[in-house]
């Protein structure tokens, strides 16, 4: 065996993951356009969709986008509140997979992770490996992923996402030029729409041409990042997993149909919430360190508050005191048209428990989407 001269990145990225569980769970489902989000409303409910399936992508249908245009898109659709629950139990039976691969596993996300495979000879035997990971992930769960594999984190995610769906592609280190040349500069994480303007304007469309341009143009017009931009339009991708603990965590979020300011509706949907939240951190042998609780006002106005204990606690009683006294501490009276509960910094159950009384303030963030 041969100690490989590159790492070996696997970014594994479940296919339209809310709407594939929902069709996983309702077989009747499959082959028509799912799309998981608020609720339409016959055009003129209020959200946005969260996942939807391929089939609803023919329509143009696509995330982020408002319920109700999708609706106009594609009445027929079958439209699904999301069920967190639901998502969170598949997102980690998959991670529990992934992990039982490499020890070294990057969760970016509810669907989404890399793995450091460099531990593998080289990249053919890489490509068996991604295939059983499809393959038990299908089998174990109903669900289908794609993979891209590349000596490099971003390589590894520009090539999983070139393969979806259910696809698996292998760059390596001697095809990633040739593989990246073709492909527009937007594909490269990090460049926006903003970005990709200017450099449309410099006559750069693909990523072939970003590598060859000249290089002080480039730092004139995005400074020092554009030294690691043309790197990687170049195929060198020094970036590697982040194992760093991820501070994992769980939510819930309402959006409202109508604002509202009647404190009690307000108060009941956060108890509701804390109790799913401490549903799940019970079933899963967990505990939380940090409760954040979110209002959103008319106007997008976001406001959010967390409360950090030294050691954790996973009970009802004492997540859903706290996110009541978030609430009255940070509730201004105004029309709230979102309110969200968030547990993070999960770790495992031990036996000691904390007292409510020794949570004291983290921080207090205004104006900004945090949670
Ligand atoms: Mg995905």
């Amino acid at each position: 065996m041969t100690v490989p001269a590159h790492r070996i990145i696997f970014h594994v990225d479940m296919d339209s993951f809310y709407a594939s569980v929902e069709v996983r769970e309702h077989p009747e489902y499959a082959g028509r356009p799912v799309i998981v989000g608020a609720d339409p409303k016959g055009g003129l409910g209020r959200g946005v969709v969260s996942t939807c399936s391929y089939e609803a992508r023919k329509f143009g249908i696509h995330s982020a986008m408002p319920i109700s245009h999708a609706y106009q898109r594609c009445p027929d659709a079958v439209f699904i509140r999301p069920r967190f629950d639901l998502y969170e139990r598949a997102s980690r039976a998959v991670m529990r997979i992934l992990r039982s691969y490499s020890p070294l596993v990057e969760q970016v996300s509810i669907d989404e992770a890399y793995l450091d495979m460099s531990h593998l000879p080289d990249f053919t035997t890489a490509r068996e490996k991604a295939g059983e990971i499809k393959e038990e992930i299908r089998e174990k769960e109903g669900l289908a992923c794609s993979i891209g594999i590349a000596p490099g984190r971003t390589l590894a995610k520009i090539a999983s996402d070139h393969s979806k769906p259910d696809g698996l592609l292998v760059v390596t280190p001697d095809e990633t030029a040739p593989f990246l040349a073709r492909l527009p500069v937007e594909k490269i994480p990090g460049i926006g729409k903003k970005s990709a303007r200017i450099l449309h304007d410099m006559g750069i469309t693909t990523i072939g041409e970003l590598a060859v341009a000249d290089i002080q143009v480039l730092i004139a017009r995005f400074g020092r990042s554009a030294v690691v931009m043309r790197d990687l339009a170049r195929g060198i991708d020094r970036t590697g997993i982040r194992v760093r603990a991820i501070s994992r965590s769980i939510s819930r979020e309402l959006t409202f149909d109508q604002d509202t300011r009647e404190v009690a509706v307000l108060q009941g949907i956060l108890d509701r919430m804390a109790e799913d939240l401490a549903e799940i951190l019970s079933h899963e042998g967990m505990m939380a360190r940090t409760v954040t609780i979110k209002i959103r006002y008319q106007g997008f106005d976001t406001r959010t508050k967390s409360r950090t204990i030294e050691k954790p606690r996973g009970d009802l009683p004492a997540i859903r005191t706290t996110a009541r006294q978030l609430f009255s501490e940070l509730y201004d009276g105004r029309l709230v048209r979102l309110i969200g509960l968030k547990l993070s910094a999960l770790q495992t159950s031990d036996r000691e428990q904390t007292r409510i009384d020794e949570f004291v303030d983290q921080k207090i963030l205004t104006g900004s989407d945090t949670v």
